[in-house]
């Protein structure tokens, strides 16, 4: 019986050692979501496939399906994301971007072309990135529309319990219930994390601005309040994944 072949782009994720000279290499793909395929011989020096198997690259690739996992047959890299790999803070967020995607896809998802499109915009934002704090915007960007795409949006333009719209005002923000609660209706919560109403409106922002556009809240913001933003999305995902995050484990695997 012959195995069916199919193209698609997708960037690598994640490997495993399979055998002496196999790798898995597990992908994102733009038209089947999370997939896996076996890199044949890739550990070997003279390998046809060599490093477009790396972390972080963009393929376009062919693949023999089979019982439980796919081959690759072909790959064409697509991008390196080049300028990230001499930078250890793009090395992290893009590990750590990488690792939401491989957490939150699934195979053969009916989202898989946007949340791929995202995935390459967001690695190569971050590789183009002149600093620090525009890594940071670009990483909190992700975040933020991973999740809406992933069904976990936050609400941030009104109170989760009464549904007020609350501008100026400082508000209380759950992890748990994803987004702000006013202080009246948070007498019957206790929450205790209070958020500025200015980190809210910057987060708001955010989530709608599109990766080559800079709103002035970005172009004002600072890495304090970037990374501030940043832990407090950071345990968002983390509670509403399924599996376990361990992106500094694995910075290694990438220069
Ligand atoms: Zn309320």
């Amino acid at each position: 019986m012959s195995k069916a072949a199919f193209v698609t782009d997708a960037i690598n994720l994640k490997s495993y050692s399979l055998s002496e000279s196999d790798k898995i290499i597990v992908m994102y793909s733009r038209d089947k979501g999370l997939i896996k395929g076996v890199a044949k011989g890739v550990k070997k020096p003279k390998s046809k496939l060599g490093a477009r198997m790396d972390l972080l690259v963009a393929n376009r690739l062919m693949l023999y399906e089979g019982r439980n996992l796919n081959t690759i047959s072909q790959a064409e890299a697509i991008n390196t994301f080049n300028r990230t790999r001499q930078d250890m803070d793009k090395i992290f967020y893009s590990m750590y971007v990488s690792e939401v995607v491989n957490n939150f896809g699934v195979e053969d998802d009916p989202c898989s072309s946007a949340i791929f499109d995202l995935l390459y915009e967001t690695l190569s934002t971050i590789s183009n990135s002149a600093s620090k704090v525009e890594i940071l915007n670009t990483v909190l960007k992700f975040q933020l529309k991973m999740m809406r795409l992933s069904g976990f949006s936050l609400e941030l333009d009104k109170c989760l319990c009464c549904h007020k719209p609350i501008e100026g005002e400082n508000m209380y923000f759950s992890s748990q219930i994803g987004g702000v609660i006013c202080k009246t209706c948070n007498e019957k919560h206790g929450i205790k994390t209070l958020m500025h109403y200015k980190l809210r409106n910057f987060l708001s922002v955010l989530a709608n601005t599109e990766f080559d556009e800079k709103s002035d809240y970005e172009k004002k913001s600072s890495e304090k309040v970037c990374l501030v933003c940043f832990e407090i999305l950071k345990s968002y995902i983390n509670m509403h994944s399924a599996k376990k995050f361990k992106s500094t484990g694995i910075l290694q695997e990438v220069s």
